[in-house]
């Protein structure tokens, strides 16, 4: 065992941070009220936290707009500056990564040694990876017809609300903030009621690392009203958001309502993950059961519908179901834990409902089906063979431990029922034949496809959805064009020799 691991079992971490974010100053919300957050290994309440709503969403407003201003220390600083403001926010984060990680782990139940390796390393990378770009987003000279002279600047879009998730609550920040921050923006920044806890700690971090006051202000509270407080705000030119599909509905709709907000929206997924009898059997199973069941299956790119070839179908589902019984469920902080508890109790009754419905629907119970222990949110991780597409299973999206393997006989077959989902957020194949392979990648309505793995991230790479799993792209160079604004200047020339 690490000594980052042993220390995180020895000592539960001690919560700093628990106000809402103001130009850089930590109050307590307008309307005086709180809301616990809850750990939810045991159920019990871990500490309360400020809850905003429309009165501190104006105040941040008014503290962004004035960070925002023409002349401002934020917009008078040098773009090579800015990247270094975000390096160093990458440098505390890496110097307080166990805090954090265990942090995440206490309020979110997610393993820790996930939360250390998976999630703190992304973070900090997506930080390093924005970081690098502040100096270099520039714009192009436009031969245009006549004597003028053409350029472009990609220009901060202005004041930037953003709202996210609690399923990876300190990346889902990196995803939103390195972006933003890296092209000049301002942001209010909401983190989801469930997790806010790390969201708050980075805020200390941002004050710490240098960014001015009122650059990014951070309002924890509930989705009806700070969340659509930020989204129908007449004076915040943005909104993004991570979640249900459901709330992305709402969102474009107050983006819309109100002052017709640039969007980026990143939703819900039922992706497929198409397995060839030609692929390595073995590893193509193990690569399904983490598709599914990493992260407790609280992924929106979860490979939620397993379509496996017929002549392979019944070993695969045996070798799944041999596999998800071995999966260690637990304490979180317990490193050899693969799965803790869902997230709170909403998740996992709508997770327990969904089991019964496929269980009514007729689809075959293999393994799991129940919640595991007797206190918390845990359930055991279940897997269901003789899936058909139209049962509920197959077409909701379940975001808890539980698998679908579903039959199919051909490429084209496959294709179509893969495609027959209002998603399009993410796909995977597993085979040795480069022809399906890329046939599938090229047929396939998804943001992202994986051949012969799964859930690769890096920032360098975009991730987003077709359809109803989103809007606008996220990472990689293409996530700088949701956070900038493109300025035409053309000047006249009168000197008509050149
Ligand atoms: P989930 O269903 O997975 O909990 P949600 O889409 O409900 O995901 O939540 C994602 C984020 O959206 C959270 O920060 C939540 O508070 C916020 N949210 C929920 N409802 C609304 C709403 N009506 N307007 C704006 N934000 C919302």
């Amino acid at each position: 065992m690490s000594d980052a691991k042993k220390k995180c079992v020895d000592a539960p971490p001690e919560v700093k941070y628990t106000k809402i974010l103001i130009n850089n100053e930590w109050r307590d919300s307008v309307s005086g009220k709180t809301f616990p957050t809850v750990d939810p290994c045991t159920g019990a309440k871990i500490c309360d936290v400020a809850e905003g709503d429309k009165a501190d969403v104006d105040l941040a407003v008014a503290a962004a707009k004035k960070a925002f201003a023409l002349g401002s220390d934020w917009r008078r600083m040098d773009a090579s500056k800015r990247g270094r403001l975000l390096n160093k926010l990458a440098d505390l984060i890496e110097r307080d990564r166990e805090y954090l990680a265990k942090l995440e782990t206490l309020d979110n139940g997610k393993p820790y040694s996930d939360s250390y390796n998976a999630d703190l390393d992304l973070t900090i990378k997506c930080y390093r990876y924005y970081a690098g770009f502040s100096d270099k987003i520039q714009g192009k000279t436009i031969p245009v017809d006549g004597d003028f002279f053409t350029y472009t600047r990609h220009e901060p879009v202005g004041i930037v609300g953003q709202i996210i998730p609690w399923n990876f609550p300190l990346l889902m920040q990196a995803w939103k903030l390195g972006p933003a921050l890296t092209c000049g923006n301002v942001v209010i920044l909401k983190p989801a009621e469930q997790t806010p806890l790390t969201a708050l700690y980075v805020g200390s971090l941002l004050i710490e690392a240098g960014f001015p006051a009122g650059v990014v202000n951070i309002i924890p509270g509930y989705g009806p009203t700070a969340g659509a407080a930020i989204s129908e705000h007449m004076e915040i030119d943005k909104v993004a958001f991570t979640g249900s599909t459901e709330v992305g509905h709402i969102i474009m709709q107050a983006a819309g309502k109100s002052n017709i907000k640039n969007i980026t929206l990143e939703m819900g997924g039922k992706s497929p993950n198409i397995v060839f009898a030609d692929a390595d059997l073995d590893y193509a199973v193990e690569q399904a059961h983490f598709a599914l069941f990493f992260n407790q299956g609280q992924c929106c790119c979860a490979g939620s519908r397993c379509f496996v070839e017929e002549s392979i179908y019944d070993e695969f589902v045996k070798k799944s179901v041999a596999r998800a019984k071995k999966r260690k469920v637990g304490d979180p902080l317990d490193p050899s834990v693969e799965q803790g508890p869902q997230v709170d109790k909403e998740q996992f009754d709508k997770i327990l409902g969904l089991i019964e419905s496929g269980k009514q629907e007729g689809a075959k119970l293999e393994c799991g089906g129940n919640r595991h222990g007797d206190k918390g949110f845990f359930v055991e991780p279940t897997v269901f063979s003789a899936v058909k597409d139209n049962m509920r299973i197959a077409q909701e999206e379940i975001f808890g431990p539980v698998m679908q393997i579903l039959k199919f006989k051909d490429i084209n077959e496959v294709i179509e029922r893969a495609n027959t989902t209002s998603y399009g957020l993410a796909a995977a194949v597993y085979t040795r034949d480069i022809d399906k392979a890329l046939t599938i990648a090229n047929s396939v309505r998804a943001g992202t496809v994986w051949v012969n793995c799964y859930d690769i991230f890096c920032a360098q790479a975009p991730f987003g959805g077709f359809r109803m799993s989103g809007s606008g792209r996220e990472l990689g160079e293409y996530g700088l064009q949701q956070y900038s604004e493109v300025k035409c200047v053309t000047i006249k020339l009168t000197q008509k020799n050149s």
